[in-house]
C-alpha cells in the first residue's frame, strides 16, 4: 500500500465528512478503513477480516470480489463506460429493463436512477403527475401521499416528506410537503391491539378510515412491502400488504412499494411482492439491484401510469425528470450480470433454506436478558435490544449500548450496524452456513459481554 494506516486515518479524520455518523464521537474512535473484500469478507488496512454482517449496506449478494461480476464489468468497460440517457439508448439498460420487467409482468416501464431515494423521488413526482395528467381540474387536490409510521424511504427531501422516522426527519418537519401517518403492524411494541391478525386488522382499519374520509386528497400510498428496514427491521405479518393494495383499489389511490430493502433475495423470494401477490402501480429498486458493485436504482411503473404520460410536444404531459449518470452501462451490466448469477446459482432456495436454520440459531440470543425481540424475514434480522424485558424500556441514547454491542462485535471479526435499539444482521446473501453460525456466535458473545459491563456498571 502506498499509504500508511495512520496517514490514512489521518486523513480521513480530516477531509471526509462520513453520512450518518456523528463525527465528533467518530473522531475518537478508530476508523474501519476497508482495503479489499473477498466473499463474505471485508479486509481493513491492517490486514484484519470482518464477516460482512451488513451486506456493505445491505446491497452485496454474491459476496465481495465475484470473479464473474467482475469479468461482465471488465467486458463492459472494454466497450464504453458511460454515455446518456436523455435521448438515446444503451445496450445494457435495454437488457436489464426487459429482464426486470420479467419479474413484474402486470408493468410495463422501467425508469432508471441512481440511487434509492432518487427511485422514491421519482415514484412520487409521477403518482402527483399522474392524476394531474388525467385530468388537473378533476384531480386538483389529489397531492398528499400516505406513509406508514415508521417509514423510512431515503434522504432526499421527497423521500424525507414521506419518512416517519422521528430521529432522522423531525428537524426537516418546515422543509416537508404534506404526509398523513398511519400505523404500522410493530407487533413486538403493540400488545395492547392483541393478536398478530388483531393488529393488522387494526392497522388496515386506521388506513381505511384515513382513505375514506380523505382520498380526494391522497395522490399515493407508499410501503416498504413485508420489512420495514431502517425502522428497525420491522416484519409485517402476513395479509398486510395485500390489505393495503385492497384498499389502495377500493379508493383509487396509486399504490407504491419500495422495494429498495427487500428486493433481490433479500426475504426468500427475487421481490418481497411475490409473497404476498401485491401488484402495485409503482415499484421502487436498488441496494441489490448490482450485487452490490455500483449505484443503481428503478422506477417501475405500469401501462396505465405510463399512458397517462403520453401527449402532444405542447400537451406538458412529459415527465421532466432525470439524473445525469440514469441507465449507466457498468452499472446496468452489473445487474444483469448479478440477476443472472442470482438464477444460474439458485441463490433464493439457498436463501430460504439458511434463513430456516438461522431462525434456529438466533433463538441462542434469547438467553441473554436484554434481547428483547428477534425479528427475521428471509436473511433480514433485527435484535432489539431492551434495558427491561418486562417493561420493553429501551436504554437511554447516551448510554450508547448498541454502539457499544457493535464495537464489540467489530473487535470479534463481525460487522454489523444498528438501527436505534435494534442490531441489525443483514448479511452477504452468499454468506455460507458456517459463516453465519460463526457471526451468531460473536453476536451472542457482543451482547453477552455488555450485559456483563451493564451489570457491573448498576454494582
Ligand atoms: C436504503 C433505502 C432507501 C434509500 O436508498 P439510497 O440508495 O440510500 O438512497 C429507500 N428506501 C428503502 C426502503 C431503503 O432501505
Amino acid at each position: 500500500m502506498a499509504y500508511s494506516c495512520e496517514q490514512l486515518e489521518q486523513w480521513d479524520k480530516q477531509c471526509v465528512w462520513h453520512p450518518f455518523t456523528q463525527m465528533k464521537q467518530y473522531a475518537q474512535e478508530r476508523p474501519l478503513i476497508i482495503e479489499r473484500g473477498q466473499g463474505s469478507y471485508l479486509y481493513d488496512v491492517d490486514g484484519n477480516r470482518y464477516l460482512d454482517g451488513y451486506a456493505s449496506l445491505w446491497v452485496n449478494v454474491h459476496g465481495h470480489n465475484d470473479p464473474e461480476l467482475n469479468a461482465a464489468l471488465r467486458e463492459q468497460l472494454e466497450k464504453i463506460a458511460h454515455s446518456t440517457l436523455l435521448g438515446s439508448a444503451n445496450v445494457p439498460s435495454i437488457l436489464l429493463a426487459k429482464r426486470l420487467l420479467e419479474y413484474w409482468p402486470h408493468m410495463s416501464k422501467v425508469f432508471y436512477s441512481d440511487t434509492g431515494a432518487a427511485a422514491v423521488e421519482i415514484a412520487l413526482k409521477i403518482a402527483y403527475q399522474y392524476w394531474k395528467n388525467i385530468d388537473p381540474v378533476r384531480y386538483a387536490k389529489k397531492n398528499k401521499f400516505v406513509s406508514l409510521k415508521e417509514a423510512y424511504h431515503g434522504d432526499t427531501v421527497g423521500a424525507v416528506s414521506v419518512g416517519g422516522m422521528e430521529v432522522f426527519h423531525r428537524i426537516f418537519a418546515p422543509l416537508l410537503f404534506e404526509r398523513i401517518e398511519v400505523p404500522s403492524p410493530y407487533v413486538y411494541r403493540m400488545d395492547e391491539y392483541g393478536s398478530e391478525q388483531e393488529i393488522v386488522r387494526y392497522c388496515l382499519r386506521e388506513l381505511e378510515r384515513v382513505l375514506e374520509e380523505q382520498h380526494e386528497h391522497i395522490a399515493g400510498v407508499i410501503v416498504e412491502p413485508l420489512v420495514q428496514g431502517a425502522a428497525g427491521i420491522i416484519v409485517h405479518p402476513r395479509g398486510f400488504l395485500k390489505g393495503v393494495e385492497t384498499l389502495c383499489r377500493r379508493y383509487g389511490v396509486l399504490f407504491i412499494c419500495d422495494e429498495v430493502a427487500v428486493g433481490f433475495g433479500r426475504t426468500g423470494t427475487m421481490f418481497a411482492c411475490e409473497q404476498e401477490e401485491a401488484k402495485p402501480d409503482l415499484v421502487c429498486v436498488g441496494k441489490g439491484i448490482t450485487g452490490g458493485y455500483l449505484p443503481l436504482a428503478a422506477t417501475l411503473v405500469t401501462e396505465d401510469v405510463y399512458a397517462a404520460f403520453l401527449g402532444k410536444a405542447d400537451e406538458d404531459k412529459t415527465f421532466y425528470h432525470g439524473h445525469t449518470y440514469t441507465g449507466n452501462q457498468l452499472a446496468c451490466s452489473a445487474a444483469l450480470k448479478n440477476i443472472e448469477l442470482i438464477e444460474a446459482r439458485g441463490l433464493l432456495a439457498d436463501v430460504q433454506r439458511k434463513a430456516h436454520r438461522l431462525t434456529e440459531r438466533l433463538e441462542a440470543l434469547y438467553e441473554i436478558p436484554i434481547v428483547g425481540d428477534i425479528r427475521q424475514k428471509g436473511l433480514m434480522c433485527g435484535i432489539e435490544i431492551v434495558k427491561e424485558r418486562r417493561t420493553k424500556a429501551i436504554f437511554p441514547r447516551a448510554a450508547m449500548m448498541e454502539h457499544r454491542i457493535i464495537l464489540e462485535a467489530r473487535r470479534r471479526g463481525l460487522v454489523i450496524r444498528p438501527l436505534g435499539p435494534v442490531l441489525t444482521f443483514i448479511p452477504v446473501l452468499s454468506m455460507s452456513e458456517d459463516e453465519m453460525t460463526e457471526a451468531v456466535r460473536i453476536l451472542f458473545d457482543s451482547i453477552a459481554c455488555l450485559y456483563g459491563q451493564m451489570r457491573g456498571e448498576l454494582v
